[in-house]
């Protein structure tokens, strides 16, 4: 089966804001794959339900020797179709700051040890004991380098966040770059 775009996007802004919540309390992510899918099936399957007993119920006949489907239950962790972006601002404005200051934060576990974040500035990245980058400072150098890492990335896995100094020279122009990384 091949996911609307709409449901794979809304996966992707839990999937980021959870990263960035796991980043914020210093641990690395732990994925196991199996689950995931599994439950991604299962709810799948019981949205689907749900759609064709809507349909039936709006008066689409079903076809001839269609089984009976069970009552869906309600799934209250179903992904949202439409609208996910009010959770996607809920969890962006938990995780920035009072004055909107968004911190910068690295997919670690994805990160391929290129070297060119620590090319960059090795006063705001790190290696850990994996040798996967993580942000060691985020206020270790302009905000101009974490943009450069980010677009630099051979994984694409640096999040630059917002300027910690939003009269950095070129801020605005840099957060425009920034943009399609956060
Ligand atoms: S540039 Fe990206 S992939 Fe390369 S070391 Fe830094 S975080 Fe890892």
């Amino acid at each position: 089966m091949i996911p609307a775009a709409p449901i794979v996007k809304a996966c992707e802004d839990r999937r980021n804001y959870w990263r960035i919540l796991k980043s914020l309390a210093g641990q690395r992510e732990q994925v196991d794959i199996a689950t995931v899918t599994a439950q991604a099936k299962a709810e799948f399957a019981q949205s689907l339900a749900a759609q064709i007993m809507a349909m039936v119920g709006d008066g689409v006949p079903a076809a001839a020797g269609t089984p009976a489907l069970p009552a869906p239950a309600m799934v209250p962790s179903a992904i949202p179709v439409s609208a996910p972006a009010p959770e996607h601002a809920k969890i962006a404005a938990s995780a920035a700051g009072d004055n909107g200051y968004l911190a910068p934060w690295i997919d670690s576990s994805l990160c391929t040890s290129c070297n060119e974040c620590m090319n960059i500035n090795s006063k705001i990245f790190a290696y850990d004991a994996d040798k996967h980058a993580y942000i060691k400072d985020a206020k270790g150098g302009p905000y101009k380098d974490l943009v450069r890492a980010a677009e630099k990335c051979t994984a694409q896995v640096i999040h630059p966040g917002t300027p910690f100094d939003p009269k950095e020279k070129d801020a605005d122009k840099l957060l425009k770059r920034a943009a399609k990384f956060n």
